[in-house]
């Protein structure tokens, strides 16, 4: 690659190169079949997941974002129910709890990991709290040992909002936690970007029990048990054929690219050390025992503005996670919360910056994202 092309944040084409002839094979089957719905494929990609991550059940959806919903339509969240969650996410981790008509209970995070503070996800327990739901911000897991019992004892669900989490998992001594299966409910979401990513929308929800198993099940089609007959009122909110034919060519690649995408953070580290640069660079902290999946890579800078404009004029695209927190949002006014409410969350949405992170990022790139962050601080 030449120096004058863009490095870009992300590069899905490089990604389906080295997968087209796999895919075209698995989509032609589909085509020819013309089951859309539902099906073969969804069956058997449920059942693949469901072995990946060693849940106890796997049900696909349409998207994360009905994954979340139907997380919580499966524990019969109702107004006035509160659910604990991080204002530092994506919109829909609060905005599935609103829909529900439920109160989602924001409290701050973590610098270091940019995940929901255990501890005071505990302090903020009332008689109304139903669920906590936690997100695994960038790829990396939440010390969930730190809560699940204190969940426990109380009766108080937990969704694990896995989205950026695929494959992500945690060491507690000897057992290995998976995102998704600590929880009584996980959710997931396929979307293109995302580390296992459909050409489309897609989602999974996993679950603990053979009881929410069926239940995320039927609410998916209308919440019918047999057809035409509905005892609950449900979504249609199923994963298309063509979509499950994808994640399954994709699904038997997902190891050599998380382990890729390891590989590229461990060099960002090593490049930004050459340069001595922790003076003003934070680079994402790895919790002890923690295999994170770099969904992001998301360093901690000062001016971080004005670093992305530098970096953009050199030919390197970043993103910012996130530039207004939740609680802020113009639709969230309503809670009644203000600026300096959840500072951790406040700085990083000042100081987060997302690098340039895909399975096929090369050294060569890394080594210009890095030179432009080093030009731009030793100018
Ligand atoms: C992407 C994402 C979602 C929503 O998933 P969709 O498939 O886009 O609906 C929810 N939560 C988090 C943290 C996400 O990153």
């Amino acid at each position: 690659m030449s120096g004058k092309e863009t490095v870009p944040s992300f590069d899905l084409r490089r990604n389906y190169a080295r997968v087209e002839g796999e895919i075209k094979e698995a989509l032609d089957k589909v085509l020819s079949s013309t089951q859309f719905i539902l099906g073969h494929d969804v069956s058997a990609f449920e059942s693949e997941v469901n072995a990946y991550l060693e849940a106890h059940r796997s049900v696909s959806v349409a998207s994360g974002t009905d994954a979340l919903i139907l997380s919580l339509m499966a524990l019969d969240i109702k107004p006035g129910d509160e659910i604990i969650t991080t204002p530092f996410s994506f919109f829909a981790t609060a905005s599935c709890i609103a829909r529900m008509g439920a109160a989602p209970v924001f409290v701050d995070v973590e610098p270091d990991s940019f995940n929901i503070s255990m501890e005071l996800a505990r302090e903020a327990v009332t008689a109304r709290t139903r669920a906590f739901l936690p997100v695994h911000i960038f790829g990396q897991m939440c010390r969930l040992e730190d809560i699940s019992d204190f969940l426990k004892e109380r009766g108080i669900a937990m969704i694990e909002d896995c989205a950026q989490a695929f494959g992500a998992h945690r060491m507690c001594g000897d057992r290995i936690m998976r995102a998704g299966v600590w929880g009584e409910l996980g959710a997931f979401s396929f979307f293109p970007t995302k580390n296992l990513g459909a050409f489309g929308d897609a989602g999974m929800v996993t679950c603990a029990t053979d009881e929410l198993g069926d239940k995320v099940a039927r609410l998916r089609v209308h919440g019918s048990t047999s057809t035409y007959l509905h005892e609950e009122i449900g979504l249609n909110s199923r994963m298309d054929t063509l979509q499950a034919a994808i994640l399954r060519v994709r699904l038997r690649h997902i190891e050599t690219w998380t382990e890729e995408r390891k590989d590229a953070a461990r060099r960002y580290g090593l490049l930004f050390a050459e340069r001595r640069l922790g003076e003003f660079v934070t680079l994402p902290l790895v919790t002890e025992g923690n295999r994170h999946t770099y969904h992001q890579y998301v360093i901690r800078v000062a001016r971080r503005d004005e670093l992305q404009e530098f970096m953009a004029e050199r030919g390197v695209i970043t993103r910012v996670y996130y530039p207004l927190a939740l609680h802020l949002q113009p639709c969230f006014a309503y809670l009644g919360h203000k600026k300096g409410d959840f500072p951790v969350a406040e700085r990083l949405t000042e100081e987060a910056l997302a690098l340039p992170m895909f399975p096929e990022l090369t050294m060569a790139e890394q080594e210009r994202v890095v030179s432009a962050i080093a030009e731009f601080y030793k100018r």
